[in-house]
């Protein structure tokens, strides 16, 4: 199943010339300045922190590109980070325009996202060279951004061609949860911004991985049916292979936040919550690095292993 996943999913994932692999996407979602003087598109960053150790520090820059009417942006290491990169585009749901200075207030950002007007923006790719320790960033390339489309073209037929098969919409259209009680609005506040359904919480390229990896799971059962394996068997080793599949998607959403204490891929429920964030990462899910399918598959086997070596009871048989 990894194998097959990620021989078809590799080619969405380039690895620059040098041999580096890239491990995680750094997007900002967008929203269009609503004053016509300004009109530029805001990446919206609550901090511009990549990397933020005692002895490691990096950060994006945002420049204000007053002649091309957009924001630039630059990777500054070390004691050339002259400015704060605690100081992002966006408090709460309170937006300020880097280029004009002025502001969108939370309720014009939720209608704002609610009226489908919010994008999204490549602002950072992160890359491990397999010889080399560390992590090292750079801004996007035309050649990312390629990769990125031919994602979404794949999906798209992806998605065609499984509706198909499985006749149903293989894109989760469940509602996202409301939640109830008390705090339940900051806990579920997607749902204020418009992601209402759960296929809302991946982008393109995430969502044809996970599309890919759920296919080869039943493409697993039917291949060890066809080989006669013991149906209770095939039925538990696809069971297992769907927790898998479970803990990628945990890393594998708009939700995960870049933690750049660790330089790591966060992952979505770090509390059992669904509260919106600005910035994303979107990891590779097909390196053998951990939050991909290859980490997520060493968890679900260790599960296993430890829970089949508890002991049973005496005297008990269950
Ligand atoms: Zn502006």
């Amino acid at each position: 199943m990894l194998e097959e996943a990620r021989r078809e999913l590799q080619p969405f994932y380039p690895p620059d010339p040098d041999g580096s692999v890239p491990v995680g996407y750094i997007w900002a979602r967008t929203l269009p300045f609503q004053n016509p003087a300004c009109g530029v598109e805001i990446p919206l960053m609550r901090q511009t922190w990549l990397a933020k150790k005692d002895n490691r520090k990096i950060a994006l820059r945002l420049v204000p590109n007053r002649a091309a009417r957009r924001v630039d942006a630059e990777i500054v290491e070390g004691r050339a980070i002259s400015f704060d990169p605690e100081e992002g585009t966006v408090t709460r749901a309170h937006v300020r325009c880097p280029l004009c200075g002025g502001s969108i207030d939370d309720d014009a950002t939720r209608r704002l996202f609610r009226e489908g007007k919010a994008g999204q923006r490549m602002m950072a790719v992160v890359l491990h060279h397999p010889d080399r320790p560390g992590k090292r960033y750079r801004l996007p390339t035309a050649r990312d951004l390629e990769a990125y489309r031919a994602a979404e073209q794949a999906l798209e037929e992806k998605r065609r061609k499984l509706w198909e098969e499985w006749g149903m919409d293989p894109v989760p259209d469940e509602p996202t949860p409301i939640g109830g009680g008390p705090g339940a609005e900051r806990a579920f506040s997607v749902h204020k911004y418009g992601l209402t359904r759960w296929g809302d919480l991946f982008n393109a390229r995430q969502k044809l991985a996970l599309l890919t990896f759920a296919d080869k799971v039943r493409q697993a059962h039917a291949q060890m049916r066809s080989q006669s394996a013991d149906p209770d068997f095939a039925k538990a080793v696809v069971t297992y292979l769907a927790f898998t599949v479970n803990k990628i998607a945990d890393y594998c959403s708009t939700l995960c936040q870049w933690r750049n204490n660790l330089e790591t891929v966060g992952h979505t429920f770090s509390r059992q919550a669904l509260p919106m964030l600005w910035d994303y990462v979107e990891g590779n899910p097909v390196t053998g690095a951990s939050g991909t399918a290859e980490g997520s598959l060493d968890w679900i086997v260790s599960v296993l292993a430890h829970l089949t070596h508890i002991p049973p009871v005496e005297g008990n048989n269950e």
